[in-house]
């Protein structure tokens, strides 16, 4: 059975499932192009998606693409285009270098542009669900009446608004009647798009989108949901209190949160402008030495980016290539084995990679094993 570590449980647990699967993964925003953070967070989901498999599994994953949000309408006016043409252009980009990194085709992509009707429905029940309340002409999920509000994320309340201020979550808005309620459905400006609604014409919140879809896609109860650490709150603890309160059920049973990859002393992200492309990395590296680099660093915990990273990859991947095939032979089957063992506790693939290194310097046929992880030697 696979351990995992949960976040909102805060322990590795096993894993109980039935024969389907159901995931979320925390899609982009297509403003701009895939960094290595981003690939760490979907290969871990892969990870996991092809052993969920090998232990014959059937395995949906949603991973939806956040088409309309201020990220994306701020870039679209900086460089005066259309906001959906430049999702088209970076959503090509990113399914070109996860196609690349080997990654199992998401079950569906569903597009946030494309799920306003169940976005507008949900919105309404949270109203008439007594846990929202309109207000300067957008509608506000109201913490205060959700006593739960803070089980994900088991933050206090002045973590929680210094994360939602550094989000975007606008925490002195005097709309609101709590500092930490948060937009579900919002007017737009002026030069951005809007959709009619009850509620006047506007565009929906940041976190509403990712509820609508896992309860459209798949049903009330997401098996495993996650994303990026830093997604925790406000992201995952609001749409955990907006879909429980519409459902009464539970809305997630595992959280996965992957760490964030830094470089050179601080987090890898958009507005430090410190970020490493996954489609730059390609250019000069084959795609398995950039998958392998990945996964010699535990998915869990931070970690930092270094060149270095991908030389002793791509040198791995010329050992692994030199020890025999061989597969379907006892041999074959007891080294992946190992590498099963491994990745069923908390997807341990620093240890499924020692593993298949041993293997393959004790002369061992690692093709199977290697294959578990998505890299064809
Ligand atoms: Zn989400």
């Amino acid at each position: 059975m696979i351990r995992l570590y949960d976040s909102s449980h805060r322990s590795v647990v096993p894993l109980e499932l039935g024969p389907v699967v159901s995931l979320y993964s925390c899609g982009i925003t297509p403003y701009d192009a895939a960094h290595l953070g981003h690939a760490e967070v979907y290969l871990t989901f892969d990870v996991l998606q092809r052993r969920l498999r090998d232990l014959g599994h059937e395995t949906r994953c949603v991973r939806n693409v956040t088409d309309v949000d201020d990220d994306i309408l701020r870039k679209a006016r900086t460089l005066g285009v259309h906001y959906l043409d430049l999702a088209a252009e970076e959503i090509a980009r990113f399914d070109a270098d996860m196609a690349a990194l080997g990654l199992v085709p998401a079950w569906s992509e569903p597009r946030a542009t494309s799920a306003i009707p169940d976005i507008l429905t949900l919105v309404g029940q949270v109203l008439e669900s007594g846990h929202a309340y309109q207000s300067g002409g957008a509608v506000y999920f109201d913490v205060t009446t959700f006593a739960r509000f803070g089980s994900v994320s088991h933050f206090d309340e002045a973590t929680m608004l210094a994360l939602a201020a550094e989000h975007g979550g606008n925490p002195g808005d005097p709309n609101k009647r709590h500092p930490l309620d948060f937009v579900l459905w919002q007017p737009s400006l002026p030069d951005e798009p809007a959709w009619e609604s009850r509620w006047g014409p506007g565009r929906p919140g940041w976190h509403i989108e990712c509820s609508a879809l896992a309860l459209r896609e798949l049903g009330q109860t997401v098996d495993i949901h996650g994303g990026g650490r830093d997604l925790v709150f406000p992201h995952h603890e609001c749409e955990t209190a907006q879909s429980e309160a519409v459902t009464g059920k539970p809305f997630v049973r595992y959280w996965l949160h992957v760490g964030l990859v830094g470089l050179e002393g601080t987090k890898m992200s958009k507005s430090l402008g410190n970020l490493v492309f996954v489609s730059d990395l390609l250019k000069a590296w084959e795609p398995a030495a950039v998958r392998l680099a990945l996964l010699g660093h535990h998915y869990r915990g931070d970690w930092e980016w270094s060149d270095g990273d991908l030389v002793a990859a791509a040198a791995r991947l010329e050992r692994w290539r030199a020890a025999p095939v061989r597969p379907g032979s006892e041999a074959a089957a007891a080294v992946t084995d190992v590498v099963r063992d491994r990745v069923d506790d908390d997807l341990d693939t620093p240890g499924a990679l020692a593993a298949l290194d041993e293997a393959a310097a004790s002369r061992q046929p690692i093709g199977d094993g290697a294959a578990l992880l998505g890299v064809e030697v």
